[in-house]
């Protein structure tokens, strides 16, 4: 240690949503608190997120929207910090949002409203937040005394650190794997990381297929196939977009979280309906088949579905097995996508620190005092919908409260 090392209680490492929660609240707290990124500007992700306008929370968030190794560790600090707590801090700020389908909430106009409102609460809380800065080294003092952090603007020391720098996801965004780093050098383990809220990417005759149909969307249920019954991952009736690599929108960067390279997806093209009565119906009337689909799928999808898939126009002289299995195939439509559009294109990082090591109540390594990490370094992966910023929110929250 040297004349010139600073000192403070908490040092966080990475200004993005959990570290400026963390930041915050910790402030609140009365402990004096330096926040520390390589970026030059705090919470990038939250400036470009849900579309330039921030889904930063789901009022219905419960712990069945995450994807973690330990199902019950995100349960204690979202139970402490829920959904309405970051409502009532925004509405403080007088934040104009509007709620969007399946309880998702936006900023009504920009995302750095947001950010400007977190800013405001870390300067009210007196945090000191330095950008620019390279975190070259952190190692604990003996006896439990703290941590040395050596940077490129000079060292500090602090009772609490706190790793916030989030995961692999959008690099041009200044995302490292500082994180897993300090996880490896202080002995924890690290899940295996991929993609996740991500495309899905096809090569061979559906690589064409999609292109053919680039910007067409459709309303799906959509959900990997595991072949597992028991194991079964959830199902998501939400849009399907085809781009010119494969397969985006909503639904499948939902089943991008549970899907593993090699296993298919199925889509049900017609969730709404009961298709083989319909159909049924539509041989008795004798009606147009494709006048049918167009009245659930636009006219370009239509035309490029039975060309892959012919069925007759008038479905009178079609057996009722023949129709029965179309139906089937209708709603059971197998995929198998060849990769994912990886990490540049992926909204969050499936898997991260091993949570087994870290206490659910405050996210501090459970084997060396004052060390936490909180965010999306954690093996912690929400579903689309506003559920991973509410864990950025919580999770820094519960931190904050023992640093
Ligand atoms: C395009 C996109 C859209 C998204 N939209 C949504 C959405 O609408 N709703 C939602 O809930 N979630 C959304 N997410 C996910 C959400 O942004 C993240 O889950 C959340 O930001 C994670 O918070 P965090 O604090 O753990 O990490 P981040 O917010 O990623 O913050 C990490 C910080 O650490 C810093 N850092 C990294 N490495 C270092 C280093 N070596 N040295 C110093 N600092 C470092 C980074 O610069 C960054 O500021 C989106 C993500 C992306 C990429």
């Amino acid at each position: 240690m040297t004349n010139s090392t600073r000192q403070f209680d908490v040092v966080i490492l990475g200004a993005g949503a959990s570290g400026l929660m963390c930041a915050a609240q910790s402030g609140y707290r009365g402990r004096s608190v330096l926040v520390l990124d390589h970026a030059p500007k705090a919470a990038a992700k939250v400036r470009i997120s849900g579309g330039g306008k921030c889904n930063f929370t789901n009022i219905n968030a419960s712990p069945n929207h995450y994807i973690c190794a330990n199902p019950h560790f995100v349960k204690s600090a979202l139970a402490r910090y829920k959904p309405q707590d970051f409502i009532d801090l925004v509405d403080r700020h007088g934040l104009e949002y509007e709620a969007r389908e399946l309880g998702k909430l936006f900023c009504l106009h920009r995302a750095g409203d947001l950010i400007q409102i977190l800013r405001t609460e870390c300067d009210w809380a007196g945090v000191e937040l330095e950008l620019g800065v390279q975190v070259q080294q952190v190692s604990a003092l003996s006896d439990q005394k703290g941590y040395l952090v050596l940077t490129s603007g000079g060292v500090v020391q602090c009772q609490s650190l706190v790793v916030a720098t989030g995961a692999l996801s959008f690099p041009k965004l200044k995302a490292t794997d500082l994180g897993y780093k300090l996880a490896k050098q202080f002995g924890l383990i690290i899940n295996e990381t991929r993609p996740g809220l991500v495309p899905l990417v096809f090569d061979n005759k559906w690589l064409t297929f999609c292109q053919q149909l680039s910007g067409v969307a459709l309303d799906v249920r959509v959900s990997v196939l595991s072949g597992d019954d028991k194991n079964k991952a959830p199902s998501f009736e939400e849009a399907i977009l085809f781009t010119h690599q494969g397969l985006s929108g909503p639904g499948i960067l939902q089943v991008s979280n549970y899907w593993q390279s090699g296993q298919g997806i199925e889509i049900n093209l017609l969730p709404k309906l009961d298709v083989f009565d319909e159909m049924i119906a539509l041989k008795e009337q004798n009606l147009h088949f494709h006048k049918w689909l167009n009245r659930f799928w636009p006219k370009k999808f239509t035309q490029a579905w039975l060309a892959h898939f012919p069925m007759p126009e008038r479905l009178a002289e079609v057996s009722h097995e023949t129709l029965k299995n179309y139906a089937l195939f209708l709603t059971h439509w197998a995929l198998y996508p060849a990769d994912t559009a990886g990490y540049d294109k992926a909204e969050v990082t499936l898997g991260g620190v091993n949570v087994d090591s870290i206490h659910s109540k405050d996210c501090q390594v459970k084997h060396q005092p004052g060390l936490y990490f909180i965010g999306e370094v954690l093996d912690v992966t929400g579903q689309l919908g506003g559920y991973n910023f509410q864990w950025a929110w919580s999770s820094g929250f519960a931190a904050a409260q023992t640093v």
